[in-house]
């Protein structure tokens, strides 16, 4: 059966994966002539640790504490538009300690679903895309910063994940020959980090020689429908294509084509920058989050990952200089031996994440189309929850029972 999947980052291509080994037809169309989104200058970690969606008690006042602040780590630009207002009441109305504790349980299943895929791919001849398992550490430097993980902590441990409180002198030892400068930080091991230029490099190219196909700079921009299905595609430049199966996985963008067939999803585009450096003689032991700051450090092999800030104000590509800066004048705050200069505005990376207004992701049919899946909204956690999603999906499609429960992803919710 033809599959055709709309959105050739780590959701596509990894749900573009597991169709392809149950055997579908499966064709990737991406409006990007160099596969441009938002699953290559991440971070790359892989986050079992996030199992609290970024809906949570006390989001909102510190939301609105950082938009006055221009190098904040978060902003949403404020603007009349009815579905921003909408994605804000439902993110409100998320932000309750019930709705947490439930998603919870099910997002570290999730992370740790996909950790095991990931684990799974890097065994397969032509993968290497650097999977280092040295854990994650989360630096803080205030008290308030410090109850937050100790909570973060002890959730852990009830969900039965490995994480440990660590004062200043074991953060030391983690990162020897690194001047460190934090009240302490918490440490989750079993956190692991992958290259994602890398991964999305050879999904593709061993995507492709398993007999994927991928239409590049090409934009889908509607759709034909009959008696309940979609039956083709239609794009930019003009074609119509007949299609068997749909998968609607263009990240940020989803949610405009899915109005195209009718269907309303709450999603707005995130946007994070990242800039890569040369890795130098001072750097983290493993990937770092920076609490307060909310800046990510990822040591890669041969580069330093240096990502941050969350801006909620549509899908516009222009670079925001002062969030860039904010990013890099918090590194020296916590590691005072790394100091980067601001980069020219061309060097700085930026991508848009899919983010829903409860954090947790649309994955699951739509009653109004039989053969439309939708998987999109992945926010901080896409890089990480790809191969599940692509499995789930997979599973979905060839209606067999799914390796999670996936109701609390349903679009319908
Ligand atoms: C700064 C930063 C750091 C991050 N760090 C991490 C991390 O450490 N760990 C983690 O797990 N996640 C991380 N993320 C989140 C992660 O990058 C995203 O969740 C993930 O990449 C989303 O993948 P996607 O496939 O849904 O979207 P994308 O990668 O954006 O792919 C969607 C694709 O659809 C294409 N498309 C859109 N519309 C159309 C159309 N009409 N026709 C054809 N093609 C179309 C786009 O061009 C794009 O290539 C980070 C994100 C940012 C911004």
């Amino acid at each position: 059966m033809k599959v055709h999947i709309i959105g050739g980052g780590i959701i596509g291509w990894s749900t573009a994966w597991y169709l392809n080994q149950a055997g579908y037809e499966v064709s990737i169309i991406e409006k990007e002539a160099n596969f441009g989104g938002c699953s290559h200058g991440n971070s790359g970690i892989i986050v079992p640790s996030h199992f609290i969606p970024l809906a949570a008690p006390g989001v909102i006042s510190k939301g609105i504490k950082w938009m006055f602040d221009a190098k904040s780590p978060f902003y949403i630009k404020p603007r009349l538009n009815l579905e921003l207002m909408q994605w804000l009441w439902q993110f409100y109305r998320s932000c309750s300690a019930k709705k947490v504790q439930e998603a919870m349980p099910v997002l570290l299943e999730f992370n740790q679903l996909s950790k095991s895929l990931y684990e799974a791919l890097s065994q397969e001849p032509g993968f290497d895309f650097e999977l280092e398992k040295k854990g994650l550490m989360m630096l803080f430097k205030t008290k308030k910063a410090k109850e937050e993980e100790e909570s973060i902590v002890a959730a852990a441990a009830q969900l039965g994940l490995d994480a440990q409180m660590l004062t200043e002198a074991e953060v030391r030892q983690h990162h020897p020959g690194l001047e460190v400068d934090v009240l302490g930080g918490s440490f989750f091991p079993s956190d692991a980090h992958v290259n994602p230029n890398r991964v999305m490099k050879q999904i593709r190219a061993l995507g492709q020689e398993k007999g994927i196909t991928c239409l590049s700079n090409t934009t889908v921009t509607g759709f034909k429908t009959e008696k309940g299905q979609v039956s083709a595609l239609t794009t930019a430049d003009g074609q119509l294509i007949p299609t068997e199966q749909v998968v609607l996985a263009a990240g940020g963008w989803t949610a405009r084509l899915a109005r195209q067939l009718g269907i309303r999803l709450l999603l707005q585009g995130g946007k994070g920058y990242s800039i890569t450096v040369p890795r130098q003689d001072k750097k983290p032991a493993m990937p770092v989050i920076f609490t307060e700051a909310k800046v990510a450090l990822t040591p890669l092999k041969d580069q330093l990952r240096i990502a941050g800030t969350m801006e909620i104000g549509g899908l516009k590509h222009e670079i925001h200089l002062k969030r860039m800066e904010g990013i890099l004048e918090s590194v020296p705050r916590y590691f005072p031996e790394i100091q980067y200069d601001m980069p020219a505005k061309e060097q700085i990376w930026h991508g848009f994440r899919p983010c829903t207004p409860d954090g947790l992701p649309f994955i699951g049919k739509h009653p109004k189309y039989q053969n439309l899946i939708l998987a999109t909204g992945h926010a901080m956690m896409g890089m990480s929850t790809g191969p599940a999603t692509g499995l789930l999906v997979s599973e979905m499609m060839q209606e067999k029972k799914t390796s999670m429960g996936v109701e609390m992803f349903s679009p319908l919710r």
